[in-house]
């Protein structure tokens, strides 16, 4: 039995929350607890009949305008989800920031970097300011495991992003 802490950060608006309450209310039919006003959603996942990971999935609200997390945010975390808003470049560009606030921060007990997956959010939404291309060549550039187009609105890959991460975790 796995217990993981998993941080979602980005700029205010990208969809965060949205993203949690997507995957902790709807995606698996898992025992769950969500509280608003908290630091955390718990969300329990069967990955298979040998397999259970308990996750803590730690939003943030009101911090994002400065920038910056404090390192009791990232301690002990096992995996990270950066966000941005699809339609909104400036969120893109910001996600370089938190990367590097994260990677400064906080580092697997091996030493390694905490596994982090950049996600586009509002993939539902027009228009894409940042191609494709780009955003590969940022993902390889600043050491994301991957990134994902996901809509927490309309239910797109949300659910496909955090399995990925999960298993990044279960084999890092
Ligand atoms: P946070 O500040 O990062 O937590 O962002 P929120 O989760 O509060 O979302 C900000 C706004 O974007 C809200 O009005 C959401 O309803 C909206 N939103 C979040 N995700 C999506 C999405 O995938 N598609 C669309 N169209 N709107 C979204
Ligand atoms: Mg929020």
């Amino acid at each position: 039995e796995f217990l993981f802490k998993i941080l979602f950060v980005g700029e205010a608006g990208v969809g965060k929350t949205a993203l949690i309450r997507r995957y902790v209310d709807n995606v698996f039919s898992y025992k769950y607890r969500y509280t608003i006003g908290v630091d955390f959603a718990l969300k329990v996942v069967d990955l298979d009949e040998k397999t259970t990971v308990r996750l803590q999935l730690w939003d943030i609200a009101g911090q994002e305008r400065f920038g910056v997390m404090t390192r009791v945010y990232y301690k002990e975390s096992a995996a990270c989800v950066i966000a941005f808003d699809i339609t909104e470049r400036r969120t893109f560009e910001a996600a370089k920031k938190w990367k590097a606030d994260l990677d400064s921060k906080v580092h697997l007990p091996n030493g390694d970097p905490v596994p982090c997956i950049l996600v586009a959010n509002k993939c539902d939404l027009e228009p894409r300011p940042v191609p494709r291309e780009e955003i590969d060549q940022f993902v390889r550039d600043n050491g994301f495991v991957d990134w994902f187009e996901t809509s927490a609105k309309d239910a797109i890959n949300v659910d496909k992003a955090m399995k990925f991460l999960i298993y990044k975790v279960l084999n890092s």
